[in-house]
């Protein structure tokens, strides 16, 4: 549910990736509050996310509801960030996404001692291609937030995650000052078409059927368990739900008047 200057923000941030086979063009529903005439609207599109719209939406709405499940988790677990870096690949593939999965679940967050220590959190499978080589070559890696009973030295996380990987011991571990920006790191990955924008346009189909379908954002332990209510949006001056028409408007009926670019920030506002 959206305002009038967020739906035409989204609008605006169309980019060629618009037009990606499965990217479809988005279409609204206009709703109204019966007692004072409010005006919302409901965005619907692809659900893509080489979409720069669902996109946006995506990544406000991951962010809202890991800050939810956060101020449910109690304050006395420390939060820490961590990064844990593979070894640089020179082709990104399905089956890579599986094995490091696998390597980072069974290999290193159900071992001691994390197993009993990090109570939960979310991860996010990221990767930066690393310019400076003749051919290109990925760089995955995991981002992490935990919920954890105590905290780590570097070094010995860095020896755990070589036991783990077998072959890379490059990892980060902070404590996180700013949850927000925290939070706003571990599902930056959503912003995939700009990391895409980066690679040789030859390259680019493979890497986007590559990760096509590939899980890359999960929730662990108890912050898996957090129950996100779900709310019916109202009119805050009425406290009346907004009664939305059944026939969608598409946006090329939807009269968008010229409205300057909207740079859009997070936290995108979504209700959900
Ligand atoms: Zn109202
Ligand atoms: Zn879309």
């Amino acid at each position: 549910m959206y305002t009038i200057n967020q739906v035409r923000g989204l609008l605006n941030s169309q980019s060629p990736f618009l037009e990606y086979p499965g990217v479809r063009r988005p279409y609204i529903y206009v709703g109204s509050c019966p007692c004072c005439g409010d005006e919302r609207y409901i965005l619907k599109c692809c659900r893509s996310i080489w979409c720069p719209i669902c996109n946006l939406k995506l990544a406000g709405k991951t962010y809202h509801q890991m800050q939810y499940i956060n101020s449910e988790i109690p304050k006395k677990y420390i939060r820490q960030f961590v990064t844990l870096t593979f070894r640089n690949t020179a082709l990104i593939t399905k089956h890579f996404f599986r094995q490091y999965r696998n390597i980072f679940v069974k290999k290193f967050l159900r071992k001691k001692p994390f197993k009993k220590t990090v109570i939960g959190g979310f991860y996010s499978f990221d990767w930066t291609i690393n310019q400076w080589y003749r051919d290109h070559t990925f760089n995955i890696h995991i981002h992490l937030l935990w919920f954890s009973r105590s905290f780590y030295h570097p070094d010995f996380l860095s020896r755990k995650w070589s036991e783990a990987s077998g072959d890379s011991q490059i990892v980060d571990i902070r404590l996180v000052k700013n949850i927000d920006k925290a939070l706003y790191e571990v599902q930056k990955y959503i912003q995939a078409s700009k990391s895409i924008l980066a690679c040789e346009e030859k390259r680019r189909t493979e890497l986007i059927n590559a990760v096509q379908g590939i899980r890359r954002f999960s929730k662990f332990g108890q912050a898996y368990k957090v129950k996100i209510p779900k709310t019916k949006a109202t009119c805050d001056q009425c406290n009346e739900f907004y009664i939305y028409e059944r026939e969608p408007l598409h946006t090329e009926q939807f009269s968008v008047p010229e409205y300057p670019k909207v740079e859009y920030q997070y936290p995108l506002a979504v209700n959900f």
